[in-house]
């Protein structure tokens, strides 16, 4: 098989010719994952399930051509970019809610659900799904387990590694495979929990077994306004060295809170330098104490005043606009590079210090919005790409932030991978050693190079630039594989 459309023939004898699509404007919503890298697959395909996408792999590994795995496409490192062309698999049909056990609390869904449905549907039964990334309205389950992903409410309760039991997975070999067991953890190797955080390089993930938690009892919703993003950052260490670990600790600057105000109208105080959104969760008695104690921390570090949520609707309030805060950074700019660096706490309020002066560096404007109790960062640069040099600006000003992050003893990425977009950095924190041992893993799962090529490690001669490579492939035309 040599050409574009034998690949295509041959994938819909595999899953129908409605689950494949080859015309260029039906690609063109896969050559994006929110990054700023682009690149248009030769094909998509939707498989019904694990025997579908086994098939497909196979096939594509015989005709070496690359496999990119695909959920929602909001990744926004890269990850989901079928960077070498290709097949992009992707898990939208995929979306079925095979069990939810209220008694076990578990639930085995396919990897194509999204993550609130899988919440709404729990919420039936008194549960819910605690990886509750700001993207949930759209972002995948599967997407969740290839990237690790957090949210809001991880702070308490950790990250979508520690809400997996199982998968069904169809490697990089194209086997069917099961990792990990529904009922407690595993005993042996690990095998699922290297497979969560790998960002589609190992296999696809076909089933998903996911632990579920009882709602809590009570909530309480603080939000804390401050004229500086400087008293906000110190009050996250406070609130967390006073020994409180909330359930959420968020932060929004001065020009997402304008942003989102402008777009959203969720009640924010326009004039502030900075809010922190604060939840407490619980028996009715402890969240009430400890948003008592809260709201004194916030005080003692110069808050100007801390307003409790009265009832369900004015929380939904504050939730909608942190939830949306980043897609409403469009009523201020019409481009944003969203980055996701990780710091110790304590380390937070240097670090923001060294965003700012990043941004004034290189003359552009950088809105906050992000994980505060975490330490997870997302400083979004706001540009506009069709300024001659402004992304090649933008990338610079990113690489700089990623510095500050590393040099503050903290780490690439705190939920949104490292993709594409990071390998490059990789070398900043692991040695060749380190990154060969990682290399092994994919040779067990059977990745020979062509299943998400490009991705986590640095690339080596076959992932060169993505804008040389986009070139070299328009010039050899659309029916070609390079
Ligand atoms: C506005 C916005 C807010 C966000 N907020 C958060 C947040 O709060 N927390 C957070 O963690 N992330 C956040 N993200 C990032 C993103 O939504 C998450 O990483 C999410 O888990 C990606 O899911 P997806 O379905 O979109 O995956 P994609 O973008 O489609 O894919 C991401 C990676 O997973 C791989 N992949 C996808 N499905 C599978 C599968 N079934 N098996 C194996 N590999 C697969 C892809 O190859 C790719 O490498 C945000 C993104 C946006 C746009």
């Amino acid at each position: 098989m040599t050409t574009r459309r034998e690949l295509v023939a041959a994938l819909q004898e595999i899953a129908g010719p409605r689950n494949v699509l080859w015309r260029r404007e039906d690609l063109l919503v896969y050559e994006f994952d929110g990054t700023v890298e682009t690149q248009m697959p030769d094909a998509v395909v939707l498989p019904a399930n694990a025997e579908e996408t086994a098939r497909v792999v196979q096939l594509c590994n015989r005709a070496r051509v690359p496999v990119t795995p695909r959920g929602a496409g909001t990744g926004l490192s890269g990850g989901a970019v079928p960077t070498r062309r290709g097949v992009v698999i992707a898990t939208a049909r995929m979306r079925e809610i095979f069990e939810l056990d209220p008694v076990n609390q578990v639930a085995m869904v396919g990897p194509g659900l999204a993550n609130i449905q899988l919440s709404e549907a729990a919420a039936v039964h008194g549960l819910f799904f605690a990886p509750d990334p700001s993207s949930q309205k759209a972002c995948t389950i599967g997407g969740n387990v290839a990237e690790n992903a957090g949210g809001p409410h991880c702070l308490a309760l950790g990250v979508t590694q520690n809400h997996v039991l199982g998968l069904e997975v169809v490697t990089a070999a194209g086997e069917i495979t099961w990792l990990g067991v529904r009922t407690q953890e595993p005993t042996g190797y690990d095998l699922r929990g290297a497979f969560i955080g790998s960002e589609g390089t190992l296999g696809i993930a076909t089933r998903v077994v996911v632990r579920l938690l009882p709602l809590p009892p009570s909530v309480v919703t603080l939000l804390a306004i401050f004229d500086s993003l400087e008293q906000a950052s110190e009050t996250v260490s406070a609130i967390i060295g006073a020994g409180m670990v909330p359930a959420a600790l968020e932060m929004m600057d001065r020009l997402t809170i304008k942003a989102a105000e402008a777009g959203l109208k969720c009640g924010y105080p326009p004039d502030a330098g900075a809010v922190l959104l604060i939840e407490l969760d619980g028996i009715a008695e402890l969240a009430s104490e400890q948003a008592a104690r809260a709201r004194e921390a916030c005080f003692a570090c110069g808050a100007t005043g801390v307003r409790v949520a009265r009832d369900p609707a004015e929380r939904a309030d504050l939730w909608r606009g942190r939830k949306h805060a980043i897609g409403a950074l469009g009523h201020i700019a019409p481009n944003y590079y969203i980055l996701d660096g990780v710091v110790p706490r304590s380390r937070l309020v240097d670090v923001m210090a060294r965003v700012t002066a990043i941004g004034a560096e290189y003359g552009l404007a950088i809105a906050n919005v992000f994980h505060a109790g975490d330490g997870n960062l997302h400083p979004c640069i706001l540009f506009d790409s069709r300024e001659p040099g402004a992304t090649e600006r933008v990338l610079k000003a990113g690489g700089a932030i990623m510095q500050a992050c590393v040099d503050a003893g903290g780490a690439l990425s705190g939920e949104h991978g490292i993709g594409y977009e990071k390998q490059r950095y990789m070398r900043w924190l692991y040695n060749d050693d380190d990154l060969e041992n990682m290399g092994r893993l994919r040779g067990v799962f059977g990745n020979a190079g062509d299943f998400n090529p490009c991705k986590v490690l640095p690339s080596g001669a076959g992932c060169g630039e993505l804008a040389r490579q986009q070139a070299a492939l328009r010039a050899a035309g659309p029916d070609a594989y390079v």
